[in-house]
């Protein structure tokens, strides 16, 4: 009778948990119906955000680039990017034939960890450092000759983070993101911090364009292709940009720019819209977050965010069995669960899920998880995922609305004898979650060609670029820094 007892004490438990994981589905739901909500939701504050100051949560910072490379670029150009887990420098040399664009040759790469008491010390701190390096590779790459004191280098700053640009060199942060807390820099003037920290070390470079990481990137991907009209990150944290037409930017009246449009930077890490599908996970990793009640929809789709979601939920569960294992495991600690973890364990093709079974035990400190309970956390990754790729792509498809290319307006250009004629649309996605996470990637572009539809999708392409934050700002150094380039078409 004992014995049976147990059983059925377990049996009830493990009822529960799956009890858990079915009601977070289910707050978790994107059917499609919904996604079109959030579509237009995202294109309706694109509107309100760009009609006036404040008029949004979305920013819609104007970036001041009107003009977009177009591979007239030429010359060595520098690039520093900075904004999530790692920062990188490269140096770019343009070849200026705009019948050969590949010929961008990038040499070393530095790819280093910003040390993390660097990201909550003081600005000076963290410039000082990053000059230091820049400097470093700058004497490697130029043999520290002569000609490198004399001539002065120009360099594109990518800096991810939301800036209010005065011009195309210029800006002033707005706040933090992503875990970065230096409470001396908001406010306060992005270039001139990593001006003057160059010139305290006799490093004779200048910011020749300060951008961020979505306008680099979609600074690449139209140096590459023309009709690419957007650009998402989604890594650490997420963003996009596109092209607008200036008129369309109400908020400022009489904005003179050379090719009557201008790439927007629309901060959509803090879109918000009733119809997101939040659990009460979500709420509570907002509230313990350092930037609470802010870039909600960047804690639902981004890097930083995911794998703490899925730890949120396995803790749940959790405590509903014993079959995760002592409670004191590492699984109570706030981001132990980090995303490349997750997307290994939502990778594992192993029928007894091994992987999963290891990152528990070496990761978590958890040993010895029945493979019933590792289902249900590859599961969990599952959800957490779909989620957050299908509302990147419903993001993705509101710019396209917003822009007249979702083909609910009707495109007329081209039109042929009764059958309409869509205009090639390229939108690149940069980031280590499309990059890395193939699920990810996946449930993205499906979502997209979903919410489309099949006479539409066909003519909208998703684009995968590399480095265009990096090379992209290198580009855009070049286009403002030389005075005869072609503008936007
Ligand atoms: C920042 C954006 C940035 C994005 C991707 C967000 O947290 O606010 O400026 O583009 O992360 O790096
Ligand atoms: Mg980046």
């Amino acid at each position: 009778a004992v014995m049976v007892g147990r059983r059925v004490r377990r049996r009830r438990r493990w009822t529960r948990v799956v009890a858990v994981l079915e009601e977070f589905e289910e707050s978790c739901a994107t059917h499609v119906g919904r996604l079109r909500q959030v579509v237009d939701a995202m294109a309706v504050e694109m509107h309100a955000g760009l009609a006036s100051e404040g008029g949004s949560k979305l920013k819609m910072l104007l970036t001041f680039v009107d003009t977009l490379p177009n591979g007239s670029e030429k010359g060595t150009y520098y690039a520093l990017d900075l904004g999530g887990t790692n920062f990188r420098v490269l140096q770019v040399q343009l070849g200026g034939d705009s019948s050969d664009r590949s010929a961008i040759l990038r040499h070393d790469v530095v790819r280093q960890a910003i040390p993390p008491h660097l990201m909550t010390s003081t600005s000076e701190d963290l410039f000082d450092f990053i000059a230091s390096s820049l400097k470093e590779f700058v004497e490697k790459e130029e043999g520290f000759s002569e000609l490198s004191a004399v001539k002065r280098m120009e360099l594109g700053f990518t800096f991810s983070f939301p800036v209010k640009q005065m011009s195309v060199l210029s800006g002033i942060l707005i706040k933090w993101t992503k875990g970065f807390a230096i409470e001396d820099m908001v406010g306060r003037d992005v270039s001139e911090c990593l001006q003057q920290a160059m010139s305290k070390i006799g490093l004779n470079m200048r910011v020749a364009a300060l951008v961020n990481d979505s306008v680099g990137t979609l600074a690449l991907g139209h140096y590459q292709d023309e009709d690419t009209v957007a650009a998402v990150i989604i890594g650490t944290g997420t963003n996009a940009c596109y092209l607008e037409r200036a008129d369309a930017i109400i908020k400022c009246q009489g904005l003179l720019t050379t090719s009557g449009c201008m790439v927007v930077n629309m901060e959509w890490g803090n879109f918000w819209s009733s119809h997101l599908p939040r659990t009460s996970y979500d709420v509570d990793l907002d509230a313990n977050s350092p930037n609470p009640n802010d870039q909600g929809f960047e804690k639902m789709v981004s890097g930083m965010y995911l794998g703490e979601i899925v730890r949120r939920v396995i803790l749940r569960m959790s405590e509903e069995s014993d079959s995760f294992g002592p409670v004191a495991s590492r699984l109570s600690e706030p981001f132990t669960l980090r995303t490349p973890l997750m997307a290994a364990m939502h990778g594992d093709e192993s029928p007894e899920l091994r992987e999963v079974a290891r990152i528990l035990k070496d990761d978590l400190e958890i040993p010895d998880v029945p493979l019933k309970v590792r289902k249900l956390i590859v599961k969990v990754c599952d959800v957490v995922t779909r989620r957050a790729a299908r509302l990147a792509a419903a993001g993705i498809v509101g710019i396209l609305k917003k822009i007249g290319r979702d083909g609910s307006g009707g495109i007329t250009s081209g039109r042929t004898k009764g059958q309409q004629k869509f205009r090639r649309t390229v939108v690149v996605v940069e980031g280590g979650l499309y990059t890395n996470y193939s699920m990810f990637r996946e449930y993205l572009d499906e979502a997209v060609t979903e919410i489309l539809g099949d006479e539409i999708s066909p003519h909208v392409i998703l684009k995968h670029t590399e480095d265009g934050s990096g090379i992209g700002a290198a580009l855009l150094a070049a286009a403002y820094s030389s005075p005869n380039v072609d503008t936007v078409q």
